[in-house]
């Protein structure tokens, strides 16, 4: 039969589906089973390793940096037709280039890039992310003419390599991988050594001289096959690998004989048919069910959580990469690899990586055997190794940023398999960026752009207060996989870790391994500890990737997944107990550790001053209190664009007792009374909040929230008596109060300055204390920017009623004091009436604040609280693409910013605007309100260093925009 295929012209004359429409067997039940290798499969001295280097010798790869490369761009759209689906990369030719990556996947375009510049690839081919969606389109079809296309690009490959897909007199081998535009570690799914049957095994192992080799080849290919293509259970295979070892009494595979893998092959075959499954001989009808295969793990429910849950949306699919086969597992000169140019968890410019000698494909990243560090190359194949620097060196240089690296040696010689731009954490993200500029790599501007605000945010996570307090607690140490402090109770599965987290329990997860499927649990989890697994193993890449911290390769560690136990150096660790994960050392900690806030300092200070000299906005926070003041400042805080003064009226029981005494007064007299009390506490919290932020500006919002929040529910009958009895009014009297403020609708209700408006003493004692805190700070030789906003204003009468009650207040306590302090009296726009009316509003007011929770709330008509109950389904029916309440709404409440800013700056020219909404610290929001033209941003304290960044990051893009 191989025979017949080697002498169609075509190489596909045997082929019954070969033109035309191909269709698919049914899709598999299940999602794929995860490879999992045996420990077993070690680096041990494997005898009668390859000695003929004859497959060696195909690649002949030499550095060609010197010879003009065409650019793929003319070689596509100039001499190809349209629909070009395949793509062939290798050493004559490269179709593709790194620029393509929507169309090729991450890993084609840069397995054609890494070609391009000269680095010993095997050649193969990329079909394209447009025919995976064409494929699903169809009915899981390849579209016509897409085989002919693969079929064509094989024979160039075939041609470099001087040896054929089911030649068995030169068999080419190939593996079949999957890659999106995104990168998606391990979500998707990958088969090697594609090519094999009875017939070309044999002619492998004549070929390599090496027959252990070949079936050693042929049992991974049937393993992988089984699981990926076919969707047999992988343990089925681990089981007769396990039964055949007992039977032989060895412990590791690679102690297994030639003789030895020929009968394993055939009980392989035997796990087929018991189950039903036919072993396709035919390595063409291998090849197309494997592309098949790949093109279905894009749909597979572990790619679709970790697309959701990295809020991957807009790809096609991916697309699927065949390739020529390079051999880790030819002896003890051969291995396989992964490494990053720095290191990703600290950014330290120092190669950073693992690898198995003797071993091949998923060894190393499926994480299941610990590899060794990649000093082991330098110390086995020192050649190989120094070649691996280079190109590290190189695709630095080339891409401008730290790659990361899969190859593998064969036989002493070097082959690249993957190169990216590395997943990073924040710290690495920072450091990296900073050093780039050092070496000259990038400009400023670049780096600027390199840190993701999700990067910041990691870095303002928590770390443990006092490193040395815990050390008494360590149980035990493993690799640190992933940085930072991780606190939580011990969970054993990502279901559990999924329903905990979900109940409000913060866990750790604690699992022996972690596989793709443990995605969301992983998610859900605030850290994650595996006893098995390297630095670069699944669970390890996908925690950096989120900043969660994740420790692996625990040897002390023993996790009893079934019995949700774990045991550690004589210590057990049941589910629920709490343990603490320092991801930067790799101690394991017993108990619930004390964390504390992190510090802008370092690489981190030098790159925030990148940041704040690039953007525009101002950003500012909202705080309440002095303490979150003094919080804000640290993180760079300009001003304080919101402080909420009734959230200090809950600090202490005597201050909620003189407000509740404010409200149910049941005559001025009494309420001048209860306000002349609350005037020290209001005043005394303004001090410190201007003192804090030292001349910078201080926005204080009048009194906003519906008066019944403050009171005690009718209920609590003691609390009624005792403020009965302080007010000097009946019980009856408090009810009734009670009663009165009640609202059908508070949000809309009686608030804002709706309240000033009714009682005016509220809002003189407010601004009383306001100006009388201003002049103490003054006096005591402090500057201050004070600027009084009145809330809730849809009228610029409203504003003006309130305006002219400031201002007279204001004045009187300047003259009492002789001393004057600078002000503004602005508003916020919170209610699309306003929005509308800025000409006129702005008549009076010198500042503006978008309030978009209440813009949102009122210009949808959501209520803010209540959205919780059919949010989640108007984002599954993509109904909302998100939560308007926490990403600006730009369609709808953006436009009515836009429109209010243009109007309110038509009447006054130099109104200064901001936002003080939750939207103000999230990324999206910030680009949009830079190019509106608002003058600044507030948001929570911990948000302050990201909005500086999107603000920067906003800038850098409208200016290249405008180049
Ligand atoms: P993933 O996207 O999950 O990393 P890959 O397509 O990179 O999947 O394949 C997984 C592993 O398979 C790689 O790390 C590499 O070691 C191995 N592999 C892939 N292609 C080849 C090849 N042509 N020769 C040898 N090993 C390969
Ligand atoms: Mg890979
Ligand atoms: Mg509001």
């Amino acid at each position: 039969m191989q025979k017949h295929l080697l002498h169609s012209p075509a190489g596909c004359g045997s082929l019954p589906l070969a033109a035309g429409k191909v269709v698919a067997p049914p899709l598999r039940a299940q999602g794929p089973v995860r490879r999992k290798t045996a420990a077993a499969r070690s680096a041990e001295q494997q005898p009668g390793a390859l000695s003929s280097g004859l497959l060696n010798k195909q690649f002949q790869p030499k550095l060609r940096t010197d010879r003009v490369i065409p650019s793929a761009a003319t070689v596509d759209t100039a001499t190809m037709v349209q629909s070009q689906r395949v793509y062939t990369f290798g050493k004559t030719k490269s179709q593709g280039d790194a620029s393509m990556k929507q169309l090729l996947g991450g890993k084609g375009a840069n397995l054609a890039e890494m070609s391009r510049i000269g680095l010993s690839v095997p050649p193969g081919l990329t079909i394209t992310t447009d025919t995976c969606a064409e494929f699903h389109e169809n009915g899981r079809t390849l579209p016509d003419g897409c085989w002919e296309e693969v079929l064509a690009g094989l024979r160039t490959v075939e041609a470099e390599m001087g040896c054929r897909l089911g030649d068995a007199s030169a068999p080419l081998l190939l593996s079949v991988r999957s890659g999106a535009a995104v990168s998606m570690p391990g979500m998707m799914d990958t088969v090697l050594n594609l090519g094999l049957n009875d017939t070309c095994a044999a002619g492998l192992a004549k070929r390599s001289g090496d027959e252990r080799f070949a079936y050693d080849a042929y049992r991974r290919f049937l393993d992988m096959y089984g699981d990926v293509v076919m969707g047999i259970p992988h343990h089925l295979f681990e089981d007769q690998l396990e039964r055949l070892k007992a039977e032989r009494r060895v412990s590791e595979d690679t102690a297994l004989t030639a003789a030895d893998l020929k009968l394993l092959v055939g009980r392989y075959k035997e796990v087929y048919k018991s189950l039903g499954k036919i072993f396709p001989e035919d390595p063409y009808e291998q090849l197309r069910l494997a592309i098949y295969a790949v093109f279905d793990s894009w749909q597979s429910e572990r790619a679709d959580v970790y697309r959701s849950v990295n809020g991957i949306t807009g790809l096609k699919g991916t697309a699927v990469n065949v390739q020529a086969m390079a051999f880790g597992n030819m002896g003890l000169t051969s291995g396989t690899g992964v490494c990053f140019t720095r290191n990703p968890s600290t950014g330290e410019r120092k190669l950073y990586g693992e690898y198995l000698i003797n071993a091949q494909g998923e060894d190393v990243v499926a994480g299941i055997r610990t590899p060794e560090p990649i000093e082991t190359l330098a110390r086995t194949l020192p050649g190989a190794y120094q070649q691996l620097i280079d190109n590290c060196a190189l695709l630095e240089k080339h891409y401008k940023d730290m790659q990361d690296i899969e190859f593998t040696v064969q036989e002493g010689k070097l082959y690249m398999l993957q190169c990216r731009s590395g997943k990073r954490t924040g710290a690495a993200a920072v450091r990296i960026a900073v050093e780039l500029v050092d070496e000259g790599l990038v400009d400023i501007d670049t780096a600027v752009m390199m840190v993701e605000p999700g990067h910041l945010d990691q870095l303002l996570h928590p770390q443990f207060a006092d490193e040395d307090a815990y050390k008494g607690d360590v149980l035990g140490t493993g690799l640190p996989a992933s940085p930072g402090a991780a606190v939580g109770q011990a969970v054993f599965s990502a279901e559990d870790a999924e329903a905990w987290k979900s109940s409000g329990l913060p866990v750790v997860l604690v699992r022996r391994e972690t596989s793709p499927e443990d995605v969301k649990g992983m998610y859900s989890a605030e850290g994650v500890l595996c006893q098995l697994g390297g630095m670069t193993s699944h669970a390890a890449v996908v925690a950096r990737g989120w900043g969660k911290p994740c420790i692996t390769g625990c040897p002390d560690l023993q996790v009893d997944e079934h019995n949700k136990i774990a045991r550690i150096n004589g210590h057990e660790i049941r589910q629920g107990d709490f343990i603490s994960l320092n991801g930067s050392t790799g101690e394991i900690i017993r108990g619930k550790q004390p964390l504390a806030p992190p510090e802008l300092a370092g690489d981190l200070g030098k790159f925030m001053s990148w940041v704040d000299a690039r953007r525009r906005l101002g950003v500012l926070t909202n705080a309440d209190t002095p303490e979150d003041a003094e919080e804000a400042r640290k993180f760079g805080a300009e001003g304080i664009g919101l402080c909420r003064t009734e959230h200090m009226f809950f600090a202490s029981e005597e201050r909620i007792a003189t407000v509740r005494r404010m409200i149910v007064a049941q005559t001025k007299e009494a309420r001048l009374k209860a306000l002349a009390d609350l005037l020290p506490f209001q005043r005394e919290d303004f001090e410190g909040i201007l003192k804090a932020m030292s001349g910078l500006p201080v926005t204080i919002r009048l009194l906003d929230p519906p008066l019944h929040e403050f009171l005690p529910d009718g209920e609590m009958t003691d609390v009624c008596e005792a403020l009965a009895r302080d007010a000097g009014i009946s019980v009856d009297e408090v009810y009734s109060t009670i009663e009165k403020l009640q609202e059908v609708n508070p949000m809309l209700g009686f608030r804002g300055c709706r309240l000033g408006i009714t009682y005016p003493e509220i809002t003189e004692m407010q601004v009383r204390a306001m100006f009388e805190a201003a002049v103490r700070v003054q006096q005591s030789g402090g500057a201050v920017q004070l600027d009084v906003m009145v809330p809730l204003v849809g009228t610029a009468a409203e504003l003006k009623n309130q305006e002219q009650l400031v201002r007279r207040v204001a004045e009187q306590v300047m003259k009492e004091a002789g001393v004057r302090v600078p002000h503004r009296v602005g508003t916020m726009i919170e209610v699309p009436r306003a929005a509308l009316q800025a000409g006129s509003i702005a008549k009076t007011a010198e500042f503006f604040s978008f309030g978009t929770n209440d813009l949102t709330q009122m210009t949808f008509g959501y209520s803010r609280d209540d959205i919780g109950k059919f949010l989640p389904s108007y984002l599954e029916n993509g109904i909302l693409p998100y939560d308007p309440f926490q990403v600006l709404d730009q369609e709808g409440v953006g436009e009515l910013i836009k429109f209010a800013v243009e109007r309110g700056r038509a009447t006054r020219p130099n109104l200064k605007i901001g936002i003080c909404g939750e939207q103000g610290g999230e990324p999206k929001t910030v680009a949009f309100l830079h190019e509106v033209g608002l003058d600044y941003v507030s948001c929570s304290p911990f948000r302050v260093p990201i909005a500086r960044l999107a603000a920067a990051q906003a800038a850098v893009r409208s200016a290249k925009s405008k180049k």
